[in-house]
């Protein structure tokens, strides 16, 4: 038997002794700006940054001093008492977002479920407790957030869900109007969907929404957590529609890779919870919380909102070729750096291929290949992205100029 490499030793540990939850590939041991490398020191362009949590890159210098100094003064803290980097963050949050109240948790499910907790409560005294979420969206892995989740394969198996969520067509407003009745008190919806495909919403529907939301006094509830943090341009994907929702949640990028996430209120829902509705043993920890306020500095000192919209805008042209060259290629969509390239097919295959090639991009359901680079990529970056993908897909699909020629050949 050959003797195993570093790679492979890593994957068979882990393969060993953790839960089967993803189909995991390569091995990643360190990072620094847009690249990763893995264990024999190989390296790859990283289009995935995490999911969308590495937006200022891997070991960004300024976020790595904030961790270090908050490391070594204060790591947790009782949500008993008070600490400055909570208020800190809190008031950034606020003064970027919905202007009012923060609730700081973990990871983007708890900021889910602190919305949807945060809607019933609201709700309760007139029996509203029912949200309309989307279909084809997703809104994490707990319960609740499963429930919301408008995609059977992420509940499957694991029913009886919670009930009170009912699921319109996405971009569609008349099935949104058509599921409100007197049980309903919000509305749940991603601005650009991530998981079910890249797909941003019409600024008719989320006006729409916006303007319903109004007018049966129901909360407007936006999922950030994918495409917020500047992902698309902006600190929230919604400011680019002109409308603001009573609630949203981040995490993801908030932290800079350390576990942080965020419900955002408007000042009309900040009191809606008390003491005792609701908390976090973790949730807003010092150390994180210190991380997420150096990642909001560097993304601010870096221009990093509007050169997101710029390059967002490059990488969509650069793609829009093999569009035009590959029939394989259908189209490409997105918003910013959130990006989405469908392919008439299995989109594993070239995430494979661009992977071997050097190049780390993920699936958004089964025929939309993802890209979510770091917001920092530089021109350099792009270009070699672009010709790493280019080559892929001249490997896999051959050309089709070159195919017609062999066609003739053959015939
Ligand atoms: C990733 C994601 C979540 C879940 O976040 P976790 O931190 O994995 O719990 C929720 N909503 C959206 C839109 C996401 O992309």
């Amino acid at each position: 038997m050959t003797k195993k490499n570093e790679n492979e030793e890593i994957a068979a540990l882990c393969g060993d002794f953790m839960m089967d939850t993803y189909a995991k590939t390569a091995t990643v041991v360190r990072g620094k700006g847009c690249r990763v490398w893995d264990a024999r020191n190989s390296v790859y362009l990283d289009f995935t940054a995490g999911i969308s949590v590495h937006n200022v890159g891997h070991a960004h210098p300024k976020v790595v001093e904030a961790i270090r100094a908050q490391a070594e003064t204060l790591v947790h803290c009782s949500n008993l008492y008070y600490t400055p980097q909570q208020g800190l963050l809190a008031q950034k949050l606020s003064s970027i977002g919905l202007g009012g109240k923060v609730f700081l948790c973990n990871s983007g499910a708890e900021a889910n479920e602190a919305m949807i907790k945060l809607a019933r409560l609201h709700g309760h005294a007139q029996g509203r407790y029912e949200i309309i979420c989307m279909k084809n969206s997703f809104h994490g892995r707990t319960m609740a957030t499963l429930s919301a989740t408008g995609q059977s394969k992420v509940q499957k198996g694991f029913d009886p869900l919670l009930a009170g969520f009912e699921f319109a067509d996405f971009n569609d407003l008349d099935s949104v109007k058509a599921l409100v009745n007197e049980r309903t008190v919000g509305i749940l919806l991603e601005c650009v969907q991530g998981e079910g495909g890249v797909i941003p919403a019409t600024p008719e529907f989320l006006k729409g929404v916006r303007a319903l939301c109004d007018e049966k006094d129901l909360l407007m509830m936006c999922d950030d957590i994918q495409c917020g943090m500047g992902r698309t341009g902006t600190w929230f994907a919604w400011e680019q529609y002109g409308v603001k929702p009573d609630v949203c949640t981040l995490a993801k990028a908030l932290g800079g890779g350390l576990p942080i996430g965020a419900l955002l209120a408007s000042p009309k829902y900040s009191d809606v919870f008390v003491p005792g509705s609701h908390g976090s043993t973790f949730g807003g920890n010092p150390l994180a919380c210190a991380a997420s306020l150096a990642v909001i500095k560097v993304i601010e000192e870096e221009g990093l909102l509007a050169h997101a919209a710029e390059f967002g805008k490059l990488f969509m042209e650069g793609l829009q070729q093999f569009v035009e060259n590959y029939d394989a290629i259908l189209e490409v969509r997105g918003m910013g750096l959130m990006v989405g390239m469908v392919v008439d097919g299995n989109a594993k295959d070239i995430v494979d291929n661009l992977r071997v090639g050097g190049l780390l991009a993920c699936m958004a359901g089964p025929n939309v290949v993802r890209f979510l680079p770091p917001l920092c990529i530089t021109e350099k970056d792009l270009e070699e992205a672009l010709e790493m993908i280019g080559d892929t897909l001249d490997e896999m699909f051959g050309g089709d100029a070159e195919e017609d020629e062999d066609a003739e050949d053959a015939g």
